[in-house]
Formats: C-alpha cells, sequence, structure tokens
C-alpha cells in the first residue's frame, strides 16, 4: 500500500512544527521529510533531526545532481526535500509530511497531483509576532524579516485541501490528527488495504 503525502504549510511563528512533532508522537505509519537547508542551526537544533544542514554549494551540487524533490529560496536561505527518502517511505506505505514554504508546495503539487495540502494559520498578527519573539532564537531583525514575509505566505492558504487555525494547540493538533485519519479512511486507501477482506466480504455476500 502506497503512504499519503501531506503538504503542511504556515507562516513562521504559526506553530507548525510542534504541532507536527506531536502529530507524530500520537500517530503510527507516519514521518516528517527531514529537509536540506543551508540556514545556520537555531541553539538545539541537531543535524539529521531538525535539518540536514548544508552549505550552498553543497546544496547547488544537490540542485544539478536532482537530488530534490522541490526547492525554494525562503528569507535568504535554500530549503530542499530529498526525492529519494520520500519516495522509499511512500512506497513503504508510510505518510509523509512536507513541512515547507508555499513555492515548494507548489512544485510538489506538480508532481503529486494527489497531495494533500494542510495550511496553519495563526489566529492574529498579534499572536505571531509574539510567538516569533518569545521563541527568541532569531535576532529583532530576522523576526522582522519573517513577519513581513508572514502576510504573503498566508495569502497562499487559498490553495490548501484544509484549513487549521492554530489558537489552542490541543484543538488545532486534534484538528489536524483528523485530517490524517479520515484521508486512511477514503474508499482508494482501504480498498489497497483490506483488499483481501473486502473481496472476502464480497464473495461471501454472492455464496450466501
Ligand atoms: P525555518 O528556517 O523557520 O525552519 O523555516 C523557514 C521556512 O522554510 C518555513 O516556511 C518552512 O516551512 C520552510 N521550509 C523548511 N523546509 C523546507 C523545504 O524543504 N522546502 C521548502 N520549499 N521550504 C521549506
Amino acid at each position: 500500500m502506497t503512504g499519503s503525502l501531506f503538504i503542511v504549510t504556515a507562516a513562521s511563528g504559526t506553530g507548525k512544527t510542534s504541532l507536527v512533532k506531536q502529530l507524530l508522537a500520537t500517530t503510527n505509519d507516519l514521518t516528517v521529510s527531514i529537509s536540506h537547508t543551508t540556514r545556520t542551526p537555531r541553539p538545539g537544533e541537531i543535524d539529521g533531526q531538525h535539518y540536514h544542514f548544508t552549505d550552498t554549494e553543497s546544496f547547488t551540487n544537490g540542485i544539478n545532481a536532482g537530488l530534490f524533490l522541490e526547492h525554494a529560496e525562503v528569507f535568504g536561505n535554500y530549503y530542499g526535500t530529498s526525492e529519494k527518502s520520500v519516495r522509499t517511505q511512500l512506497a513503504a506505505g508510510i505518510d509523509v509530511i512536507l513541512e515547507i514554504d508555499w513555492q515548494g508546495a507548489t512544485q510538489i503539487r506538480e508532481i503529486f497531483a494527489d497531495a494533500i495540502m494542510i495550511f496553519i494559520l495563526p489566529p492574529s498578527i498579534a499572536t505571531l509576532r509574539q510567538r516569533l519573539s518569545t521563541r527568541a532564537q532569531d535576532s529583532v531583525e530576522v523576526i522582522e524579516r519573517r513577519l513581513a514575509g508572514a502576510v504573503t505566505e498566508m495569502a497562499q492558504y487559498v490553495n490548501a485541501d484544509y484549513v487549521v487555525i492554530n489558537d489552542n494547540f490541543d484543538v488545532a493538533l486534534a484538528e489536524l490528527k483528523a485530517i490524517i485519519v479520515a484521508d486512511r479512511q477514503t474508499l482508494s486507501r482501504q480498498q489497497q488495504r483490506y483488499h483481501r477482506t473486502i473481496s472476502n466480504l464480497l464473495n461471501k455476500q454472492v455464496e450466501e
């Protein structure tokens, strides 16, 4: 059975990384793709866990070698999704989340027409500013740049299949989980998962 591909997009500071982390902790057969980036690690970020941190030259070589499913420049740094790891996980029946920006989301949807796009929005600009400041891992200049970019990013929400407002963390988490669970009950996925069971059920019905 093939896994589903979920794109989770949100303006920086919306809380998507925390939500996805908690979602993974409470959901089986779900993983998040670890992106490559030329951004400097924030305090506490671990190479190979939060990102594969790399330099511009290696990243450019990766683009030329066709290693990325998608890549984009965000706030002056490059970010990209490894094609091999995503395809391997999907082929193993694992659902994969891509935590990427709208530019990457657009590229992914050209390749995977079935990818499910979830957009997470903050409840207000004031909350977004506060969350970015509280994180305190970025300089004031970076925070202001990210806030300015947030509106452009958020305007892309119209391209999503699902929209989640992250006001209350637990509510947003439950809503995200509901989307994943609902996808697993769709006809095409259940036909794949329960192929044998369904055949048996229908044959039995014919016999009776
Ligand atoms: P941050 O530097 O705060 O971790 O991420 C900045 C932005 O880059 C976020 O919007 C995040 O979703 C996006 N991003 C992270 N990884 C990727 C990726 O592999 N591809 C694309 N296109 N965007 C990414």
